[in-house]
């Protein structure tokens, strides 16, 4: 059946309403996104068909200087930035365009995919309306909407008075260790940025696109439980005590009754009790010898701890260890240490104004509003480094399924939605 005439002229009135909020130069950037698409899309291929696992940094740097040439001939001053021989990653790219006007804006990507050189994921296998392949959307996708939409800017003569700061890290996945040093460079930047948008992949959720405020920090917890190695049919007794193994369970559990609130998860991914435990942090594998008759000695538990803010992590740690150190089972004794490997990003004000105005240039574009995504939804990432100095923002990049999984993919047209939006936001935020 035809369409009825009344609802093409209605929904064409509509289109024309949404386009009616964008300026003639808004127009002029959302037509010099589309006029690229099919060289986006090229560019993209471009960079995912290079492995560029953490561990491999040659790879990573060859995707670096493919987007540093990018960035070169938008006028941006470009350099790269080593790390330490003995961090064994790659270092980072940063970009900047000196511009005086407006507010100061630092966009995130990063180079580096969860994918090393042996993974047998196929590098680009294109399918359809999607992409498969090795960081398609975790997070080449979003490298490439971050630069097209600062082509589009450029295009239209909107970037010449702009203060934008680009790093693209290349070790997101896998950060170097010490962090102080790997991150030191982002967090000087974030320190001098008005707002910080970070372009890791977009989550749909209830079939609306969505943007990050808040997200969890990542980090983890060892704990260390000790008894007394003794015959086992003296266990309980004042002598003997209770052993490792029990003791372990006591704390445990305790921390499931006494410590759980919302938005806190802490879990206990690994464990081994008995007379004399051991752990490999290379592969990741704990070993354990005892009997069945003899009380163990020695237990260890490894386990992870996300929280919203600052405070609910002291509040956590603080219960924890409380139960570590107190009311011990006869004969035992236990420690627990602590570490954080991202800070936590708590929900602002500034940052739901800002999904705000990032939501507006999406309706006014035609592309539909933008929701907050909730923060339970999304690990850890880069953006929660600058967070603290500046107001950021995350999710701004591709959209597809299954990240860090053999079937990661990209919805393409993503990539022109992306750049639209990520350059009227930019041009919104940083003209005078
Ligand atoms: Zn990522």
């Amino acid at each position: 059946m035809k369409t009825p005439w009344w609802v093409v002229a209605a929904l064409a009135a509509l289109a024309a309403n949404a386009f009616a909020q964008l300026s003639d130069d808004e127009q002029r950037i959302v037509a010099a996104v589309k006029q690229r698409t099919p060289a986006a899309l090229q560019l993209l291929e471009k960079s995912v068909r290079i492995n560029s696992g953490t561990l491999n940094p040659e790879g990573v740097r060859a995707v670096g200087e493919i987007y540093r040439a990018e960035l070169d001939a938008l006028g941006f001053t470009t350099r790269w930035v080593d790390m330490p021989p003995g961090m064994k990653r790659a270092g980072h790219l940063v970009a900047v365009h000196g511009g005086t006007a407006g507010k100061h804006v630092l966009l995130l990507g990063h180079l580096d995919t969860v994918f090393e050189k042996a993974s047998s994921v196929p590098l680009w296998e294109v399918r359809g309306d999607r992409v498969r392949g090795q960081g398609v959307s975790d997070m080449k996708g979003g490298d490439v909407i971050l630069i097209e939409a600062l082509r589009a800017l450029k295009a239209v003569g909107a970037l010449d008075s702009a203060h934008v700061e680009v790093m693209f890290t290349g070790d997101e996945e896998r950060t170097g260790s010490p962090l102080e040093t790997a991150r030191a460079e982002m967090i000087a930047m974030g320190r001098r940025a008005d707002y910080a948008l970070s372009f890791e992949g977009s989550n749909r959720h209830n079939g609306v696109d969505t943007a990050t405020i808040a997200r969890r920090s990542s980090g983890g917890w060892v704990l260390h439980v000790k008894g007394k190695a003794a015959h086992s049919m003296g266990v309980f007794s004042a002598q003997s005590g209770y052993g490792a193994v029990y003791e372990t369970a006591r704390i445990l559990n305790a921390f499931r009754e006494q410590v759980i609130e919302p938005s806190l998860t802490f879990n206990p991914g690994l464990i081994a009790g008995g007379t004399d435990v051991s752990y490999a942090e290379t592969t990741a594998t704990a070993s354990a010898f005892g009997k069945s008759n003899v009380i163990a000695r020695e237990a260890e538990v490894l386990g992870d701890l996300r929280y919203l803010s600052p405070e609910q992590g002291e509040r956590a740690r603080q219960k924890m260890q409380a139960i570590v150190s107190s009311g011990n089972l006869p004969g035992t004794s236990a420690t627990i240490a602590f570490r954080e490997n991202y800070p936590p990003m708590p929900p602002t004000e500034a940052g739901r104004n800002l999904v705000e105005v990032y939501s507006r240039a999406s309706q006014d574009a035609g592309l539909g509003r933008i929701d907050i995504l909730d923060p339970a939804l999304r690990g850890a990432g880069d953006v929660q480094f600058v967070a603290p100095y500046t107001v950021g923002i995350d999710g701004l990049g591709a959209a597809g399924t299954g990240a860090h999984t053999d079937d990661e993919d990209l919805e393409v047209a993503s990539i022109e939605r992306g750049a639209i939006r990520a350059a009227l936001l930019i041009h919104r935020l940083t003209r005078p």
